[in-house]
Formats: C-alpha cells, sequence, structure tokens
C-alpha cells in the first residue's frame, strides 16, 4: 500500500467507490429495495458527477460530503426514496422539485403524457388541455414544453404543491395556468371549453393502502394515494364534475392502477361519454383509459 492511501485508511477517509460499496452492502443487508442503485444515484448527486463515474474516481470524498452521504444513507434506511432525499424527480425531459405535498412522479406517467400527445396530435396540436391534480406539474408541464402551441391549466388542491409546480414550470421555461381547486369547483372560466382532459387521480383503495412499500405508504402524500373504499371515487366525481367545462368531442385520460381500465371505461360509458380504448405503458399494463365527450 502506497503511503497516501495508508494515511487515507488511517484517517477514515475513503473514496467514492469505497463509499458507495460500504452503503450499498448496509442498504442490502437492511433488505432496503435498490440498494446499490439507491447508494450510487445519492453519491453521483452528491458529487456531481455522473454514475459510471464513481467507480474511476480515486481521490478522496472531503469529510463534509461523505458526512453528508452519510447523512443521505441514514434516511434511504428509513426507507425514504432516493427523489425525496433528493427533492428532485427526473420525468421525460423534465427536472422536477418535489416535496412532501406532491407524489415523487412515475416513470407509469410518462406513458400517460405519451397518450396526451397522441390526442393533442390527432387534433392539431393546438388544444386547450387541463390537468387535474397536478402535484409537481409533472403532466401539465410535459404537455407544455412538448407541444407549445397547447394551453395548458393544471388545478391542485394544495397550495403548496401548487407553489411547487409553478416553480418547476418557471424553471423549466414554460407557461402553465394553475388554479387551486377541489377538482374542478371554481374553474368556471373554463366553460364549454377544455379539448383534452388528463387526470392521475388517486386510485389506490383505502384498505390497500397498509401494504404499499414503505417508499410510498410512509412517504408519499396520502391524498394523492387514497381512491376511496373501491379505488374509483375519483373517476366517478371527475365524470360527474367536469362536464360543465368540456368543449363538445373533448378528449379525456384518465390513469389507472392495475386491473382498473375496464372499470373505469364502464364508469365513463354510464356516466354518457364514449370509450374509445387504453394506452399501456413499458411494462404493458394498460395504464391510461381514453374516453370522449358527446358527439364532435
Ligand atoms: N402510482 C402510484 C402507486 O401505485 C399511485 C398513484 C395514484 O394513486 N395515482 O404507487
Amino acid at each position: 500500500m502506497t503511503e497516501p492511501r495508508a494515511k487515507q485508511a488511517r484517517h477514515g477517509i475513503r473514496n467514492a467507490r469505497q463509499l458507495v460499496r460500504g452503503a450499498a452492502r448496509r442498504l442490502q443487508e437492511a433488505g432496503v429495495p435498490e440498494s446499490r442503485v439507491s447508494a450510487e444515484v445519492l453519491l453521483s448527486e452528491l458529487l456531481g458527477v455522473g454514475r459510471g463515474d464513481l467507480a474511476v474516481l480515486e481521490e478522496p470524498v472531503s469529510e463534509e460530503q461523505a458526512a453528508l452521504y452519510e447523512a443521505w444513507i441514514s434516511r434511504r434506511l428509513e426507507r425514504e426514496p432516493v427523489q425525496r432525499i433528493l427533492g428532485l424527480a427526473y420525468f421525460r425531459n423534465l427536472e422536477l422539485k418535489l416535496d412532501k405535498h406532491t407524489l415523487i412522479p412515475r416513470p407509469d406517467t410518462e406513458s400517460v403524457v405519451e397518450a396526451v400527445l397522441g390526442v393533442v396530435d390527432r387534433r392539431g396540436g393546438s388544444c386547450r388541455v387541463l390537468d387535474i391534480g397536478t402535484g409537481s406539474g409533472a403532466i401539465a408541464i410535459s404537455i407544455a414544453q412538448e407541444r407549445p402551441l397547447c394551453e395548458v391549466h393544471a388545478t391542485d388542491e394544495s397550495e403548496e404543491a401548487l407553489e411547487l409546480a409553478l416553480r418547476n414550470a418557471e424553471d423549466t421555461g414554460v407557461a402553465v395556468r394553475f388554479h387551486r381547486a377541489d377538482l374542478v369547483s371554481g374553474l368556471e372560466g373554463l366553460a364549454d371549453s377544455v379539448e383534452v382532459l388528463v387526470s392521475n387521480p388517486p386510485y389506490i383503495r383505502s384498505t390497500d393502502i397498509p401494504k404499499l412499500a414503505p417508499e410510498v405508504r410512509d412517504w408519499d402524500p396520502p391524498a394523492a394515494l387514497d381512491g376511496g373504499p373501491d379505488g374509483l371515487v375519483f373517476y366517478r366525481r371527475i365524470f360527474a364534475e367536469v362536464k360543465p367545462l368540456l368543449a363538445s368531442g373533448a378528449d379525456l385520460v384518465l390513469e389507472v392502477g392495475d386491473g382498473q381500465a375496464e372499470d373505469v371505461l364502464e364508469l365513463g360509458r354510464r356516466a354518457g361519454y364514449v370509450p374509445l380504448g387504453t394506452h399501456v405503458d413499458l411494462a404493458g399494463s394498460p395504464r391510461a383509459v381514453l374516453l370522449r365527450w358527446g358527439a364532435g
């Protein structure tokens, strides 16, 4: 062993590779899922380097950085998700801030945006879009960014979530009009004019919430998860309450949980909408349902 290395070891100073190895082992032993990825992503974000570079960084990590890394690993040991520790999540082209008032945007929801983009394109690329329950703004901001001719509105019942979503929209450099609303109450200004309605409502059955992974159960805002006794409460409300806002022929794109697509399409049909079909996510599961309102 060369002298500097021996010195480093004596002072407990380690390089990135050694830190990651130790952290990944502790996470794995504690049964934390994605232990290695968690250890790598946290350190690469902390050091501002790519994940692939961690293995080749020879210089020791500073004491301050190592202490912060240790604090972050302790949080991960408590099953706090990596995105919450970092306060940011990647979603399509976006880097979004998040906090305790917002759900972590999921990769599944990227496919819901894809479904919306397809609908927007079929309508000629410029339309008025409304995202209900926007959270961090992931869906609304993506649509505004990827289809700049659209006029995008978004609601949330949480003032804190809306503030965060607004910052995310500003950081992305897109305009989204945010409205505080319990679903769509108070949006009379949009009457008869929404052409594309999208939502990722809370859809977990109340009784299933205790069975969720700790990362979700203990860290996502309960109000963003709880879909009532059968998980479908918000779909019924959306179908009933959005009609006054919809333009004739409006398209609806709603994210659904596993196994809910048929039930939600049927609820929509009974409420007077035309079921059009489903859009699958990367895993091949129907993740969004598509419906149409009125003639058009
Ligand atoms: N997709 C989230 C989960 O299953 C739930 C989000 C929601 O209820 N819309 O963890």
